[in-house]
């Protein structure tokens, strides 16, 4: 794991804050592959909601994770069999994630396979909550972005268009506590983390001074 072509980038932060945007840049420029494991843990998410389990009810979540079938591949989720790139970003399953996340089984099966993910493929991209404290603690370089809740909730209202920015903004203090607050894996910067503020700066200027210490 540790060889001199193993480069591993980890992106962490919360929602809003611009990670898939930089990461894939990040990832173009290096010439590294790119994972969304927040897509993961949304993929798991709609697995239960399909099968209406209780997203509450750990023992059974605990016992489907490992039997999720998750493909993903240029941008789009394939879960079981089903496409659901559109449902995993949908209202339900966003309100339901972060319960999902917090179970500790749930969450040893998804960095199962996103170590073994970037294994593969000699290191990569990696964007999430606990990328740089817990899947790869010794990642190249670790970056924890951040950006005020009033931006992050616009970036997100943008793209949810049927959602008004109220809720949007509710849906993600909600998501942000519960997502800090969880015994396992919490989010929260690593102590080696580069930390950046993305609220008022462009992206390329973010991603040429990233590039920058990965050379
Ligand atoms: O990144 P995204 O907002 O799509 O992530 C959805 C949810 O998945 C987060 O709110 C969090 O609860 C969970 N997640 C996580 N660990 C990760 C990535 C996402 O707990 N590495």
């Amino acid at each position: 794991m540790a060889s001199d072509t193993f480069t591993v980038i980890a992106i962490d932060g919360p929602a809003g804050s611009g990670k898939s945007t930089i990461g894939k840049l990040l990832g173009e420029r290096l010439g590294l592959e790119y994972l969304d494991t927040g897509a993961m843990y949304r993929g798991v998410t709609f697995a239960a909601l399909r099968r209406a389990i209780d997203p509450s009810d750990a023992d059974v979540i605990a016992r489907l994770a490992p039997e999720v079938e998750l493909t993903l591949s240029e941008g789009r989720l394939i879960v079981d069999g089903v496409d659901a790139t559109i449902e995993i970003r949908g209202p339900e399953v966003t309100r339901a994630v972060s319960l999902v996340a917090a179970n500790p089984a749930v969450r040893k099966e998804l960095v199962r396979r996103q170590r073994e993910w970037a294994q593969e493929r000699d290191g990569g991209v990696l964007e999430g909550r606990d990328i740089g404290t817990v899947v790869f603690p010794d990642a190249k370089l670790k970056v924890y972005l951040t950006a005020s809740p009033e931006v992050r909730a616009q970036r997100r209202s943008k793209e949810v268009t049927d959602l008004d920015y109220e809720t949007v903004a509710a849906d993600i203090a909600k998501r942000d506590a519960l997502d800090q607050g969880r015994e396992a894996s919490p989010l929260t910067e690593a102590p080696d983390a580069v930390i950046v503020d993305t609220s008022n700066r462009s992206i390329e200027d973010i991603v040429t001074e990233l590039l920058s210490y990965v050379s």
